[in-house]
């Protein structure tokens, strides 16, 4: 069944679960534990996590793997929270993932400044300078790539903007690792990623926390990662996951190229079959699997239940609005009305998306457009008649 929700999650690719199988199979031992075995376990532990440092260009030892994105943000949230004094603020997207937002709201209360975004969807980097004015600031956390519009951000400048005040910046990757370059990620203060967003397997991920800092402890009980996460590590899920990274940035320019030319046919044809269509953020740099549409009519629940009847997967928006009632928080923050959002929906692709799964989708839309305007003239009709 052609699934185009993989900004939710990604199904395990074959490398991955290799992977995790051979990990948990052959090298299921606890890394702390004094035998050959467990020595074994802990040199691909080792090996693991500096092949990672190496490709995201930061020391093996700012790495601290944990249980995913959400876990990333609020250990680091709550670590400044104990760093800072009561005065300390931070500077923090609009458009950022509830893990971030929520976060630092408990962190700071009435302390964080949001960085307002523009109708394209991207963050207005010239309110910075003015928020960086307050000497109490003590982090600029801006993600990557959004979830739900796909929009990449300018984190690189934003970063530059920080180092030149000697203010640490967090990004939260999840949704730019595996699909985007790694060029400067290293050089964050502070990272968030988890590997159920590029074909790794559930409930894995890692921080990386600034080079200086000393005293991070997301958990105590233990003295796994360096003191900074305690808990017996998740081997097999730290190295399926860096099976996936490998595997993805072997080939990752082609795939970009590819995909990006699918994905742009696929909103060219789905705007000429279903007039009306508006894409979100298609001025802006997005990433090469997402499209955010606002459909002309009918609720995105209905566009949704066809197109899965037809096979395709799609999502309402981001996972973590769906089931929530009104505009997710990133809809109001570029403007969209209440009516055009529940009209939205968000296709996104996968490495491997053919370029027939692509067609097929845009012949279901097709098809359900039809199907839908019937429905609504027969209850038309039905009104007319009944009138
Ligand atoms: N941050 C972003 C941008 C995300 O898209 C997600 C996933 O929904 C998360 C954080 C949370 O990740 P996890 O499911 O690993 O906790």
């Amino acid at each position: 069944m052609p699934y185009f929700d993989n900004n939710a999650t990604t199904p395990l690719l074959s490398v991955a679960e290799e992977a995790f199988i051979r990990a948990s199979r052959d090298h299921w031992h606890n890394t702390s534990s004094p035998y050959r075995s467990a020595a074994q376990a802990r040199n691909i532990f080792d090996k693991d996590r500096e092949w990672l440092a190496k490709l995201l260009g930061c020391p093996a030892s700012a790495i601290v793997f944990n249980s995913g994105a959400t876990e990333g943000n609020n250990a680091i949230f709550n670590f400044l929270e104990k760093k800072h004094s009561e005065r300390a603020r931070v500077v923090v997207s609009e458009i950022e993932h509830p893990s971030v937002l929520e976060p630092a709201l408990a962190a700071f209360p009435s302390r964080v400044d949001l960085l307002p975004v523009l109708p394209s969807g991207v963050a207005d980097l010239s309110a910075l300078p003015k928020l960086l004015e307050n000497p109490d600031v003590a982090l600029v956390s801006l993600m990557a790539a959004n979830n739900e519009s796909g929009v990449l951000q300018p984190w690189r400048k934003c970063l530059q903007i920080c180092r030149q005040k000697g203010i640490p910046f967090h990004t939260d990757a999840s949704q730019w690792l595996g699909k985007m370059t790694v060029e400067g990620l290293g050089d964050c203060d502070y990272l968030t990623a988890c590997a159920h967003k590029f074909g790794g397997p559930k409930g894995v991920g890692f921080d990386i926390i600034s080079r200086s800092e000393t005293g991070f402890n997301s958990q105590l009980g233990g003295v796994h990662e360096q003191g900074h996460r305690a808990g017996t590590e998740n081997l097999p899920g730290i190295h399926s996951m860096v099976a996936a990274l490998k595997g993805l940035y072997e080939n990752l320019e082609q795939t970009r190229v590819d995909q990006e030319a699918r994905r742009n046919a696929f909103e060219k044809t789905l705007c000429q079959q279903v007039p009306g269509t508006r894409i979100i953020g298609d001025q802006s740099e997005r990433l090469w699997n997402t499209t955010y549409a606002v459909m002309p009519s009918f609720a995105n629940t209905r566009w949704v239940a066809q197109l899965d009847k037809r096979g395709f997967i799609v999502s309402t928006g981001s996972a973590c609005a769906s089931g929530k009632e009104g505009p997710s928080h990133v809809l109001a923050a570029i403007g969209i009305e209440r009516s055009e959002a529940r009209r939205i929906l968000r296709i996104s692709g996968h490495w491997d998306t053919s370029s027939a799964a692509w067609n097929g989708l845009n012949a279901a839309f097709e098809e359900v457009w039809k199907e839908l305007n019937k429905t609504k003239s027969s209850a038309e009709k039905t009104r007319v008649i009944s009138v």
